[in-house]
């Protein structure tokens, strides 16, 4: 997704300067890196993406909180990219593409921001993590991160 910025922006967003010169930018507020950063900002403890992403599945509280952040922000990160493409799917890639709860969680978020979604007008499109040597048949797809 690169340098743009995320959408919807709200009050407590983290809101870093990215390398690119710019603030606020998608490719780093939902990198694991960025996962990390926001984790420690709110509870002052230190953990890798894939720490925060283990301990959540575990069961722990903060973790969990954290995680449900990173999913809304990605939700209307997606919402922006369905709003342009409509896409049939969308495929994850990198590090945080193999979190289980993305894949449930973020597709019952992205609908407030999607201008075609509502309870009659769902939205169709689907989320998926990449899977090497399985991308076959996949039309429209709108790839995101490099794996
Ligand atoms: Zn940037």
């Amino acid at each position: 997704m690169g340098p743009q910025p995320l959408p919807w922006r709200e009050a407590t967003d983290p809101w870093p300067d990215c390398y690119c010169g710019q603030q606020g930018c998608i490719e780093t507020l939902l990198s694991g890196p960025g996962l990390a950063a926001e984790h420690k900002a709110r509870t002052g403890r230190s953990l890798s993406a894939a720490q925060i992403a283990l301990a959540a599945a575990q069961g722990n509280s903060a973790c969990i909180a954290t995680l449900e952040r990173w999913h809304h922000r990605l939700a209307r990160a997606l919402a922006h990219v369905i709003n342009l493409l409509d896409p049939d799917v969308i495929v994850l890639g990198g590090g945080l593409s193999r979190v289980a709860s993305t894949y449930e969680a973020v597709p019952t978020l992205w609908g407030r921001w999607v201008f075609s979604g509502g309870l009659k007008d769902p939205v169709r499109t689907a989320l998926r993590p990449s899977v090497h040597g399985d991308a076959s048949g996949v039309r429209g797809a709108a790839w995101l991160w490099r794996p």
